[in-house]
């Protein structure tokens, strides 16, 4: 089969790799029918990511066929059209009992970053049957790709995390895949503002085609400025985070009102400060997730139900041994207008 292959920081390659194999009685074999490039994705191609390691197959979202399913799996057949989650759950462990399948002592995040992963023709899935969720008949299927990683993130990480309540004013720093499912998920619970910010014209327009209802371009307006005056200066209930540098961190420091709560959901890798010297008395909460997907089942009702659609986040299409393209105008987003990209193996 044919897969999409990092070797080192910037080389990868779509190319020639054994066909997937059932390992363990729990796993299965799953044909990709689509797919997509993560943010993640791109920091791991630039090498931010060290457990990923010359050779591995990239890509930890999509949706697929079984192609075969092992002797021990009981939920899925060979045929079934399945959502894969971007987190493993073994479904047995002391994790995974708490319903924090991303900290499974088995599984995790370890798709396309311990082993093998999507953007490829075939792919195996271990704990099939904690891993995979059945697709409805009659759904979309390429909404459902958003599943897989963007949407629970955006929504466990963000809008659960940061206890987005009717009337609240939230603010989310970031408008690219990540701020956008937040921005969709939050009006789950009826906020009366959502303030969308970022550096990009496009996003914005965007966002506010998404329900946003007041946009700052950071790049060339002041951001502290016009929060407080949208709040009479008490600052926004909530602000999530979905960016992963200090400078968005600490602007979240800067705009939480009393009580309000800070969700981070960027992948930070460089230390923030936290000033505690203004925040020490504002009874301000502030979490940290890596997402769990614990509510997909929930999301996915949501998006055949057609109460959300996720569809508006994917801007461009390509076949899956386009992919290398598909990387490039993925990277290029400000240039190219792009969110999300889907692959279709066909
Ligand atoms: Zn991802
Ligand atoms: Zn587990």
């Amino acid at each position: 089969m044919k897969a999409l292959v990092y070797h080192s920081p910037g080389n990868k390659a779509w190319e020639e790799k054994p066909k997937p194999l059932i390992k363990e009685s729990t796993d299965a074999i799953v044909k990709i029918l689509k797919t997509t490039i993560c943010g993640t994705d791109l920091h791991i191609m630039k090498g931010d990511v060290p457990t990923v390691t010359d050779g591995r197959i990239i890509g930890h979202e999509g949706v697929g066929i079984i192609d075969e399913a092992g002797s021990a799996v009981s939920n899925f057949k060979k045929g079934d059209h399945v959502l894969i989650s971007c987190i493993t759950s073994c479904g047995k462990c002391e994790y995974c009992k708490k319903a924090m399948y991303s900290h499974c002592e088995k599984g995790g995040w370890i798709l396309g970053n311990l082993i093998d992963g999507t953007q490829a023709e075939y792919v195996r899935i271990p704990f099939a049957d904690n891993s995979l969720y059945h697709i409805p008949a009659n759904a979309n299927e390429e909404a459902l790709v958003m599943l897989s990683d963007i949407l629970p993130t955006a929504f466990e990480c963000g809008v659960l995390n940061g206890n987005v309540k009717p009337g609240d004013t939230v603010a989310i720093v970031g408008a690219g895949p990540i701020g956008l499912a937040a921005l969709i998920t939050a009006q789950f619970y009826a906020p009366a503002e959502i303030i969308m910010i970022d550096i990009n014209d496009n996003r914005l327009q965007v966002a506010k085609t998404f329900g946003a209802t007041q946009t700052i371009n950071s790049g060339n307006e002041n951001v502290i400025e016009k929060i407080m005056g949208f709040t009479e200066s008490k600052g926004v209930d909530v602000a999530i985070e979905a960016v992963g540098v200090p400078e968005t961190f600490e602007l979240c420091e800067k705009i939480i009102s009393s009580g309000g709560h800070i969700a981070n959901v960027g992948v930070h890798g460089k230390s923030v400060t936290l000033h505690l010297e203004t925040l020490w008395s504002k009874n301000v909460t502030i979490t940290t997730r890596l997402v769990d997907t614990a509510t997909t089942p929930t999301l996915l009702k949501m998006v055949t139900s057609k109460k959300i659609d996720p569809t508006k986040l994917i801007t461009h299409h390509f076949k899956l041994n386009d992919i290398v393209n598909a990387y490039d105008t993925f990277q290029n987003a400000a240039k190219e207008k792009s969110l999300k990209v889907i692959l279709t193996n066909d």
